[in-house]
């Protein structure tokens, strides 16, 4: 099989909004716990979790005012 110098073997790639692993669109190449939520891929659960806690903080220090 032949690459071209510079450009990826891949069509199109994410990266995790969350922790900024690449994720590729390809399944084959595709992490195998990836997760879709809010219409982003994310390279897994804990991610996905992750970042819902992070906006209950953010919404909860809002809240709360300074
Ligand atoms: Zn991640």
């Amino acid at each position: 099989m032949k690459f071209a110098p510079n450009r990826l073997y891949v069509e199109s790639y994410a990266k995790c909004p969350n922790c900024g692993i690449l994720l590729y669109e390809n399944p084959a190449n595709e992490v195998p716990e990836t997760v879709r939520a809010n219409s982003r891929i994310y390279c897994s659960a804990w991610c996905v979790d992750w970042e819902a806690e992070r906006e209950e903080r953010r919404r909860g220090a809002a809240e709360a005012g300074t």
